[in-house]
């Protein structure tokens, strides 16, 4: 997606915080590499809870920030 300003604007959402259940969660899309998927930031403007998702999947933070960093691909865990 190219944006004229050259920046990402944080949305809001009328999803809850899934911690606090406020509504209003900012959401925010995050650099991704090339090739994958992009992947949102969801912050809660209370409580400041964040979650990442990508493909409509909730993925852990170390991995949001694993292919930031380019690092080679490790096994999933699952909770
Ligand atoms: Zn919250």
């Amino acid at each position: 997606m190219s944006d004229a300003s050259g920046r990402a604007r944080p949305s809001v959402s009328t999803e809850r915080c899934e911690a606090c259940g406020a509504p209003g969660v900012v959401l925010l899309d995050v650099m991704a590499p090339p090739g994958e998927e992009p992947t949102q930031m969801r912050s809660c403007s209370r409580c400041e809870t964040r979650s990442w998702w990508r493909g409509g999947e909730r993925v852990p933070m170390a991995e949001v920030l694993g292919s930031a960093a380019r690092t080679p691909s490790r096994p999933r865990k699952k909770r």
